[in-house]
């Protein structure tokens, strides 16, 4: 990528100027190492989500983190491997995340409202549709949507399964939403500052990409997984992938980095950019993704 190319600024103006965001928080953003909510984090990012609303922008919330918060409060050192002991956790975990969302929101005098969603549910004639009428109406009341998989009744992940199962990860959920909403914004934070050329863990080398075109991602394109939760770069360049034949503008960023989101929305150029396609949405094939092939540009 050319940082100083034109056409990037120009896409950085259509993050500046999106109307409606979907903006997903990754469980290691939301809780610290031990599991608990990451208070002061979770705090400035849901601050910066009320000033953009103020704005005038639309924002749905994507979160993770229901397994690793129920964990910490019962006393787990690690994340459960066995299905039914995570979905216990999630039980546990999903009521106190929202607890923490609705107090702190309610502080900033912001409405919000759970959603929680299953691929095998949403699989069902209808379902879609459904789900759109039900965050554009929230939407529409001045609410903000918070929605996470049901992972306490969802199937187990489709590799241990070989069904339908569960979404891959909160990226894959975040970007259905964006593409159900007709969202021209989906930021997915991390804990990593964007895409890199090789995973900067290992190579000295690796470079963060502006940009990453959604036609050509490259196999180069490291796979830096998450320290925790599902998800890692792949997922999310799969997410970004499925976002642009929405329409919709990714941007892959740290949720660590201070007012990211504001930063972002002032047309910052932080963390990397996945451009919309132009031209009208294209369809998706059924609900299963596929693995981009695209390279790094
Ligand atoms: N839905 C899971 C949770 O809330 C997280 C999935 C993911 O990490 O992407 O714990």
């Amino acid at each position: 990528v050319d940082e100083h190319d034109p056409r990037s600024l120009d896409r950085r103006r259509a993050v500046a100027t999106a109307r409606r965001l979907v903006v997903k928080l990754g469980t290691a953003v939301l809780t610290h190492e031990d599991g608990t909510v990451a208070l002061a984090r979770c705090y400035a990012l849901l601050e910066d989500l009320a000033r953009l609303r103020r704005e005038g922008r639309e924002a749905v919330l994507v979160t993770s983190g229901a397994v690793s918060a129920g964990a910490a409060a019962l006393g787990m050192p690690r994340l459960p491997a066995a299905t039914a002991v995570r979905q216990a956790c999630a039980a546990v975990g999903q009521g106190r995340l929202m607890a923490h969302y609705v107090a702190t929101l309610d502080r900033l005098g912001v409405p919000s409202g759970q959603v929680l969603v299953t691929r095998e549910q949403l699989a069902e004639r209808g379902a879609p549709a459904r789900l759109r009428a039900t965050l554009c109406t929230l939407l529409g009341m001045g609410v903000l949507p918070i929605v996470n998989e049901n992972d306490a009744s969802a199937a187990p992940p489709p590799s241990q399964a070989g069904g339908p199962g569960a979404f891959a990860d909160n990226d894959e959920l975040a970007a259905l939403v964006a593409e159900r909403i007709g969202a021209d914004l989906l930021v997915l934070l991390t804990d990593v500052d964007g895409v890199y050329s090789a995973d900067p863990r290992l190579t000295r080398e690796a470079r963060l990409l502006p940009m990453v075109c959604p036609d050509a991602v490259a196999p180069e394109v490291t796979a830096a997984g998450p320290r925790r939760g599902r998800g890692g770069m792949r997922s999310k360049l799969v997410a970004a992938c499925r976002a642009a034949a929405a329409g919709c503008t990714t941007v892959v960023a740290n949720g660590f980095a201070s007012d990211v989101l504001g930063r972002l929305c002032a047309g910052e150029e932080l963390g990397t950019l996945v451009p919309a396609r132009p031209g009208p949405p294209l369809r998706q094939a059924g609900s299963a993704l596929e693995t981009p092939h695209a390279a790094a540009v």
